[in-house]
């Protein structure tokens, strides 16, 4: 597959290039960032219009910039006729990542939304491990150091750019891939420091038709001296399910259970050559719309300014 990445920063370079790598089947012909920043000896472009002009005979993209400008961007490619890989989260708002799914159908290209926390192995043995459970107790907190994982990254902090969500939507998609029942958001409190659009710190209780009590989620920003990604669950037979590290470790009635599978962005990309041979997309909103749900019930609190 011929692919471009579009949106050449952190993630692009830390995980898409050299997972692209591993799995194989893959040709990395170009590279868009507005400041040219690619990979030695791939041509890379300011815009994705002049590297859709390039005439590069491109089976596929991979969109790694910021949420905020992705759907404009995507809506081209996919006019453009190639099958579309999403960093997540896949938009900013439900309508036009939906847009983006008519667009890809009416077109017969491939879109993929990737959640890449699902793609942890031990993800897997947990939906296994929880299928056709009631949840007793359920609990997500997800606390790191923004300065830490986003240096620099102003868009985090302006509309569409998530705030604490850009960490917590991966809690939110083990959440709701782990769980056995559909889940949804009762009530929130969203915590923005005075100076900034976005919460650097949310509490969301949660509810499921599968679970007996109401589930809660932390996620904070402000933690210093290591993070903690972890997902407990307690299901009224007794079982005690824990997942540790943002999915990459499950630990069940305190023995630890291996996961088998590639690792996180390989699964990916492995995933999305199937579905362009499948010639299948997978858009999964789910996140994006528990996401969305906090902000629409959240109580909104403001606090101390906050400088990175
Ligand atoms: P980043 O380092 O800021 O990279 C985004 C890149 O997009 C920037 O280098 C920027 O380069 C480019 N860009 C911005 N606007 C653009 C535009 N209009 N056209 C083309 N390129 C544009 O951010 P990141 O951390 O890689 O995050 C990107 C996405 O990956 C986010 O959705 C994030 O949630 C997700 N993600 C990040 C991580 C992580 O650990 N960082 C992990 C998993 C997922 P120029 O300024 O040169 O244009």
């Amino acid at each position: 597959m011929r692919i471009a990445i579009i949106g050449f920063g952190k993630i692009a370079g830390d995980q898409h290039v050299p997972s692209m790598a591993k799995v194989g089947g893959y040709e990395l012909v170009g590279t868009v960032s507005r400041q040219g920043v690619g990979v030695e000896g791939v041509p890379s472009f300011t815009s994705h219009s002049e590297l859709l002009s390039a005439g590069l005979d491109l089976d596929a993209v991979a969109i790694t910039t910021p949420p905020s400008v992705r759907y404009a961007i995507a809506r081209d490619c996919i006019e453009a006729g190639l099958h579309t890989l999403l960093e997540k989260p896949p938009g900013v708002t439900l309508g036009e990542v939906e847009e983006l799914a008519r667009a890809a159908e009416a077109k017969g290209v491939v879109l993929f939304t990737t959640w890449h926390a699902q793609h942890n192995p031990p993800v897997a043995a947990a939906v296994e491990r929880l299928r056709g459970k009631t949840i007793k107790a359920f609990s997500i907190v997800w606390r790191e150091d923004v300065r830490k994982w986003h240096p620099g990254q102003l868009w985090i902090w302006e509309p569409g750019g998530f705030g604490v969500f850009d960490p917590g939507i991966n809690a939110l998609s083990i959440a709701s891939r782990i769980f056995p029942g559909a889940l949804f958001v009762r009530d929130a409190e969203l915590f923005f420091p005075a100076n900034r659009a976005q919460p650097i710190a949310a509490k969301l209780t949660l509810e499921s038709p599968a679970a007996v009590a109401q589930l809660s989620a932390e996620f904070d920003w402000r933690h210093s001296g290591g993070e903690e990604w972890t997902i407990r669950a307690e299901t009224t037979d007794g079982m005690k399910l824990v997942l540790r590290d943002g999915g990459s470790k499950l630990e069940v009635d305190g023995e630890a259970v291996p996961g088998t599978g590639p690792g996180e962005y390989p699964s990916i990309y492995e995933e999305f050559a199937e579905l362009v041979a499948q010639k299948r997309s997978h858009v999964d909103l789910t996140p994006l719309r528990l996401t969305a749900d906090a902000f629409l019930v959240g109580r909104r609190t403001q606090i101390e300014a906050f400088d990175d």
